[in-house]
């Protein structure tokens, strides 16, 4: 229940009607004393109402700034609840896949210039997505198993191996981290999580169409010599 909502407003007017102050409506509510006041007194509703639209439109940056300020602190929670409509609701899917499509054809440009931009700011998200699309239609090619990966399973696997090569044991926030098959998708590897970790660069690279298991016995073996 909300402290907003109808019912109270007619709990405000009754108590009103007794004879009641508007300051003890309001702590009696749990709500404002000016907001009674509103409530009970349409022309001051009125007034208030077209004295804040006079005021938003002589400040639409302060509006702005106020929205983005709210959608930055409440970003999570938007987001979950825009995922979960969609994923719940087909209709509303299907209408914002054709809404998105005449929009597209519309706007092009403006479209297309905003997603250079976006391109343009985050390079790194790019290239990790690129990534990892990558991989997937690879496995797809090589027609070998592919998994559900929750999202964001890289940052699942950093976070399982502390953030080090698997192999060598570099830092990978200094080298920079490739995804890499333990058995490779040309030995018929899988693209699921059993068969994935993290590893530098360099021992990706080297590593190349060998087993987890015969590069780690490489290493030994070159680490003897
Ligand atoms: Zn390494």
């Amino acid at each position: 229940m909300n402290k907003y909502d109808q019912e109270t407003r007619d709990k405000a007017a009754a108590m009103r009607e007794d004879g009641t102050s508007y300051r003890a409506i309001a702590k009696a509510l749990g709500v404002g004393p000016t907001i009674v006041h509103l409530w009970l007194n349409p022309e001051a509703k009125e007034r208030h109402l077209e004295r804040t639209r006079e005021w938003r439109k002589l400040n639409p940056e302060k509006i702005r700034d106020g929205k983005r300020n709210w959608n930055a602190i409440n970003s999570e929670k938007i987001n979950k609840n825009a995922r979960e409509h969609y994923a719940s609701d087909a209709d509303f899917r299907k209408r914002m896949c054709e809404y998105s499509h005449e929009y597209y054809s519309a706007h092009r440009e403006e479209v297309l210039r905003r997603v250079h931009k976006w391109v343009q700011n985050n390079r790194e998200k790019v290239r990790k997505y690129n990534r990892i699309s990558w991989h997937r239609h690879r496995a797809f090619k090589k027609n070998t198993t592919i998994g559900s990966l929750p999202a964001r399973y890289d940052d699942a696997l950093y976070e399982d191996q502390h953030g080090l090569c698997y192999y060598c044991g570099a830092s990978l926030e200094e080298t920079g981290q490739h995804i890499e098959h333990m058995t490779p998708l040309s030995r018929g590897g899988a693209h699921a999580l059993y068969n994935l970790v993290l590893s530098c660069p360099t021992c990706n690279l080297r590593k190349h169409t060998k087993t987890a298991e015969e590069f780690i016995e490489q290493r030994r073996l070159q680490a003897i010599d």
